[in-house]
């Protein structure tokens, strides 16, 4: 299955969005950014992506993988490593389904709330395997917490995205 792709273009407007998310987050948590979110997660483009990693319908998934400190052979120092996955087709199809929504805007939306699931995952505010009925209050918690963070920068598009997502960000 051959799954559209992010442009070059596309990757850079992705990566300023991106870039931008880290900022903020770390900032809404106090966290320097050179703190421990640093080296624990990355995030993917379509390119980067292997099979088992594309998923049809969400717009990111996160994938947990153990990582090792490449200093102990002992496997005592692992760490969680957290892969971000975009999913450039499904971003790239709601964009044409909803013209009102700009892709800049929409990945500072996806990359700040991917971030919030990391950072809570991390601080063990969020269990990894939840059940159904948590994730859900789950995904309510760190969507209002997107919209908290945002509303707060003045970026054009960001009130399209926050209309696109207003089921979610009702109180
Ligand atoms: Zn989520």
């Amino acid at each position: 299955m051959e799954l559209e792709k992010f442009s070059a273009t596309q990757i850079k407007i992705v990566n300023n969005a991106v870039a931008v998310a880290e900022e903020l987050v770390s900032n809404f948590y106090k966290m320097a950014a050179s703190q421990w979110l640093k080296r624990k997660y990355d995030f993917k483009t379509g390119t980067d992506l292997k099979s088992q990693e594309m998923v049809l319908g969400p717009f990111a998934q996160i994938i947990r993988y153990e990582g090792h400190h490449p200093e102990s052979s002992l496997g005592t120092s692992s760490y969680d490593f957290y892969k971000v996955c975009l999913q450039d087709h499904s971003i790239l199809e709601t964009l044409r389904k909803t013209p009102s929504l700009k892709l800049y805007p929409f990945v500072l939306y996806i990359g700040t709330h991917e971030l919030i699931h990391i950072v809570r995952f991390s601080k063990f505010l969020q269990n990894f395997h939840a059940t159904s009925q948590e994730k859900q209050n789950e995904e309510r918690y760190v969507h209002q917490t997107t919209h908290k963070i945002l509303a707060k920068i003045n970026i054009a598009g960001l009130k399209e995205v926050f209309l696109f997502y207003h089921k979610w960000l009702r109180p």
